[in-house]
């Protein structure tokens, strides 16, 4: 019998993160943040000067990036060409240069067969945009998780604050609005709720209760 899969798509803040990582350690599985892979990609695109608009210069790099991840006691790092780039990815420009090189096709074939290559070996909780769309169509369950814009933005707001970092909620709300906007409008794989994911709204809901009802959905095996 093949490897056990769960997808959990959604918007950028919608706890997907958080909620996968914990589901995953209470099941025993592999967490594969899909999200971070396409970050270390855009991180090599800013490393190597390229203009967010230069496709073709981004297609040509994408030769140049080896993007692996690696787990250790089920934290997961992501190497690009062997550096563990865990720590410079988070950043707003990346996250910015990651929405809009993700877009491109070349880039997410690229990813898809790396993150494919991880559910044939693992039992895993994958978490991006079209997981269960695209990716891992059979996935044996599927998760949409969402939370209003307003929720997500001040969830942000609140992280950056903890770790020290000025920002502006409005900023933030305004770049999360953009971001959904590119990721479900693109025209290869967007994200988009699987027909057969079951659609979870966090937005009042803390994350214990959030991994609660997922681990409840979840638990039990195949079918
Ligand atoms: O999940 P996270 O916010 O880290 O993802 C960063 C960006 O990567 C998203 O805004 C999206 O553009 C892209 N992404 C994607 N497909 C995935 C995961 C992430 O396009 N499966």
């Amino acid at each position: 019998m093949g490897k056990f899969s769960i997808a959990i798509d959604g918007p950028a803040g919608a706890g997907k993160s958080t909620v996968a990582r914990a589901l995953a350690k209470r099941l025993g599985y592999i967490y594969v943040d899909t999200g971070a892979m396409y970050r270390a990609m855009a991180l090599h695109f800013i490393r190597n000067g390229i203009a967010e608009d230069d496709f073709a210069a981004m297609e040509t790099a994408c030769d140049t990036a080896e993007v692996t991840i690696i787990h250790t006691d089920g934290e997961q790092a992501v190497l690009l060409n062997g550096e563990n780039v865990n720590g410079f990815i988070r950043t707003e420009q990346v996250s910015h240069m990651t929405s809009v090189s993700s877009v491109n096709q070349k880039v997410r074939l690229k990813m898809v067969e790396l993150q494919r290559g991880l559910a044939v070996k693992e039992n895993v909780v994958m978490d991006g945009r079209d997981i269960g769309s695209y990716v891992l169509p059979d996935a044996d369950r599927k998760i949409f998780l969402t939370a209003s814009v307003e929720v997500r933005a001040k969830r942000r707001y609140d992280e950056q604050k903890a770790k020290g970092t000025e920002c502006s909620l409005a900023e933030i709300e305004e770049s999360i609005r953009e971001r959904d906007y590119r990721d479900s409008h693109r025209e290869f794989a967007p994200l988009v709720q699987a027909e057969d994911a079951v659609y979870v709204d966090t937005s009042g809901l803390t994350i214990e209760e959030v991994t609660e009802e997922l681990y409840r959905l979840c638990r039990g095996g195949r079918g």
